[in-house]
């Protein structure tokens, strides 16, 4: 959030609605998209195939959500799990929910967000003794594995 409140001092925007605009942009590491959200694996990823899912309407608390935006984050959360369960052979996974504090319910520069990181590999000593994340894939590819996943 520090970092956050930095960006957006420093520019007038959200540095995550900045990274849905890009990612789109750019379009090579999104996992999936559809009208109210976005996933794609991180540009600087810790850990093979660490993915966000983000709304595209900007607000900092999943207690503004609407219900139409609950059913369209279902159905991508689902897709993405879907993609990592059947591409990745049902690895352990864990979803992580950030949302605003309380206190920050309307804050303009933190945008809530949902981050899947399927647990593919383990830290080692390197990782271990430096508290430095090796990631030995490479996200693009990672997103282009995940597109490419047929689902039954
Ligand atoms: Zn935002």
């Amino acid at each position: 959030m520090e970092e956050a409140r930095r960006f957006f001092d420093d520019t007038g925007e959200c540095v995550f609605c900045r990274m849905i605009h890009d990612e789109m942009n750019i379009g090579e590491r999104v996992v999936a998209a559809n009208e109210h959200f976005v996933a794609f694996v991180l540009y600087a990823a810790s850990s093979p195939f660490h993915a966000w899912i983000l709304p595209r309407r900007h607000f900092s608390s999943f207690r503004v959500i609407s219900d139409e935006e609950i059913s369209s984050l279902a159905a991508i959360v689902r897709d993405v799990l879907r993609r990592i369960f059947y591409g990745l052979n049902d690895p352990a996974y864990n979803l992580v929910v950030r949302t605003s504090p309380v206190k920050e319910l309307g804050s303009v520069y933190f945008h809530a967000y949902m981050a899947v990181i399927p647990r593919l590999s383990r830290h080692a000593g390197f990782e271990l003794g430096s508290g430095v994340s090796i990631n030995p894939t490479i996200p693009e590819a990672c997103a282009a594995f995940l597109r490419d996943v047929i689902i039954p």
